[in-house]
């Protein structure tokens, strides 16, 4: 439920309506905006009378909001969320573009990566170490290790990092890491998703193979409910039946998310599409449909990567790339 409170209302009285409310188990969030006040009420509203309220002089208007997500709902966040991750402000303009090998395989793979996509212009280094894999015997990442190395390529190159947690029990390791990703396979584990909700670091949130936006958006409600406000979503593609991609990018994902949520929304092509050649299309698409940016796989070696080879763009096709995404997002300036 949201309220405006008229210009006029005085802190006293806006004080009054919050304990009010909270004496009725309802949490308050205040959004001061340019022009207005409002006041979201979140929690089982059902029992709050929007004529008594209405009734309040210094009330401008009540409105209830149908959708079950309140923190991530736009409604009760007018702005955009822009969460600052060393130098790159994930949310605001220009895109932010990550990239970084699919799994962190070596000192020397992930220092070069991450010089080259540095070099490149990236504004993040991707890597991951604890690897969701269909198959138990397939490479499982370097787990511990692969966190080590990750951090050394931060040192080396400056760049802030993003790694994927799979088990709370993992959160230690992570300390140092920028972003935790929780990877679509983990976006309905509501577990983890509590206890990172507890933490204040940012997450990236991927959707699911097989998820709607709504529960996407219920997902990052975990998260926020616990009062970790700075989460990313993803959109990387969902299982349809078609056979030419590895999954179906749902570009109209991006629009979609941001007209219900304030949250960044970021596009991984190399998951969506699962091919090296469609990754560029698809990069450029998505910033021009309004992606707040791109995380992209990158591989000094991709045909010899442990993992995602097929899809992981060449340094010097990710350079050539990222020439492209600059102009496309300084068209729509
Ligand atoms: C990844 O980013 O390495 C990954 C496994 O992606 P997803 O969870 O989208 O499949
Ligand atoms: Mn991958």
């Amino acid at each position: 439920m949201i309220i405006k409170l008229k210009n006029s209302t005085t802190p006293e009285q806006k004080q009054q309506l919050i304990s009010w409310a909270e004496g009725l188990g309802v949490s308050v969030c205040t959004v001061v905006g340019a022009v207005d006040t409002l006041l979201g009420f979140i929690g089982d509203t059902s029992h709050i009378d929007e004529e008594q309220l209405e009734a309040m002089d210094f009330v401008a208007a009540v409105q209830r909001i149908q959708a079950p997500y309140k923190k991530a709902n736009r409604n009760f966040h007018p702005q955009d969320t822009v969460i600052s991750v060393g130098g790159a402000a994930i949310g605001g303009r220009p895109p932010v573009v990550i990239a970084g090998p699919c799994s962190v395989e070596s000192e020397e793979q992930i220092c070069e990566v991450a010089l080259a996509v540095k070099k490149a212009g990236a504004n993040i280094l991707r890597g991951g170490a604890f690897k969701p894999r269909t198959s138990p015997y397939a490479f499982q990442g370097l787990r511990q290790d692969g966190i080590k190395l990750l951090l050394e390529a931060k040192q080396v190159s400056g760049l802030p990092i993003v790694t994927e947690i799979m088990d709370i029990s993992q959160l230690d390791l992570f300390n140092d890491v920028d972003i935790i990703q929780v990877g679509a396979r983990n976006m309905q584990n509501f577990e983890l998703l509590k206890e990172l909700g507890k933490i204040r670091k940012p997450i990236l949130l991927k959707r699911g193979l097989a998820n709607t936006l709504e529960e996407l958006l219920m997902s990052a409600e975990y998260i926020m409910s616990g009062g970790n406000e700075q989460v990313i979503l993803c959109e990387r593609g969902i299982r349809t039946f078609e056979r030419s991609t590895r999954n179906t990018l749902d570009l109209s994902a991006i629009p979609v998310l941001k007209s219900l949520s304030h949250l960044p929304v970021i596009v991984d092509p190399s998951h969506a599409t699962g091919k090296a050649h469609l990754v560029p299309p698809m990069s450029l698409a998505a910033i021009a449909a309004g992606a707040d940016g791109l995380i992209i796989e990158v591989h000094n070696n991709p045909g010899r990567a442990l993992c995602d080879g097929q899809q992981s763009l060449t340094p010097q096709a990710f350079a050539e790339l990222k020439q492209s995404i600059d102009k496309v997002a300084a068209a729509l300036c």
